[in-house]
């Protein structure tokens, strides 16, 4: 069932109930080199639930993204998806690589949304949009077509399927782009600052279109924004990163309205 949207702007607190998350960190840790960005890092992510990372630039909240979506290589501890291990599993007190079969399969139930859209540029729109659910899932072309049409609606560019990304606006780029990642189904979408490279004029279409995936689907949703308005608005809870670490967390209106470290009200005021 999807999660039930109170008719005020903000949702209601407590997402739905589940014994096993969507996304589990567990002592979590990401080096880049001798450089340690992640360390000891724990938090879990309700099916169903949208979680807003934010804080400092610097902080790792787009490496915990890209970690969720196996771009960049765990170091040490776990991640787990609907309870399955995704890179590494614990056996015999050990930490083992699984399979890349196994990662890829667990992957395909993951989108993501980049800043800087990453559409193919050599092919039109509605060939962005069926690429993978043609070659990674398996679907016919004529399914693909249909459901990307149908996509393409749901993000108000239906007459735009056969033009190349080159030829549309940022905003309408990003919204194909959001469009790709819905074509696979996913039961998480990650969302990387997709409105940081928009114009200002652009980023209210692509909000409304986030706003609309949130109040029609039970998406499990991990973001990352600047747009502090927006993330109120969407967020079952936010969560403050600062050094790697989550510095404090809770619903939008508590952190945005209360916030306890002084650290998070610097930043609050710095983005608002
Ligand atoms: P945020 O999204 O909060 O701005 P990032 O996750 O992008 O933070 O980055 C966290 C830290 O990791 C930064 O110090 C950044 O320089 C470093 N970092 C990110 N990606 C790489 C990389 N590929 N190689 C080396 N350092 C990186």
């Amino acid at each position: 069932m999807p999660p039930t949207e109170s008719t005020s702007s903000t949702p209601t607190a407590n997402p739905p109930g589940s014994a096993t998350p969507a996304i589990e960190f567990k002592d979590v840790e990401k080096r880049f080199g001798k450089t340690t960005v992640l360390k000891d890092l724990n938090f879990t992510v309700a099916p169903g639930e949208r979680v807003t990372l934010i804080g400092p630039s610097g902080s790792g909240k787009t490496t915990i993204l890209r970690l969720v979506m196996t771009l960049e290589e765990l170091t040490g501890g776990y991640i787990y998806v609907d309870g399955k291990p995704l890179t590494h599993t614990e056996k015999n007190g050990k930490r083992v690589e699984l399979p890349s079969k196994t990662t890829r399969a667990m992957t395909t139930r993951i989108g993501m949304v980049f800043q800087q859209f990453n559409l193919f540029p050599n092919m039109t729109v509605i060939e962005n949009i069926i690429e993978a659910p043609v070659h990674v899932l398996g679907r016919s072309k004529n399914e693909a077509v249909e459901e990307a049409k149908s996509l393409l609606e749901k993000v108000g560019l239906a007459d735009k399927a056969d033009e190349h990304p080159t030829r549309l606006s940022g905003g309408q780029q990003q919204r194909v782009a959001i469009a790709r990642a819905l074509a696979m189904s996913p039961e998480i979408l990650l969302l990387d600052e997709v409105t940081s490279a928009l114009d200002p004029e652009l980023v209210g279409d692509v909000l409304e279109v986030l706003r609309d995936i949130a109040e029609t689907t039970d998406i499990t949703m991990l973001l990352v924004t600047h747009e502090m308005q927006f993330a109120r608005e969407v967020s079952h809870r936010v969560m403050m990163f600062d050094g790697g670490q989550v510095l404090e967390e809770g619903a939008p209106d508590q952190l945005f309205n209360d916030p306890q470290h002084e650290r998070t009200r610097s930043f609050l005021s710095s983005v608002q």
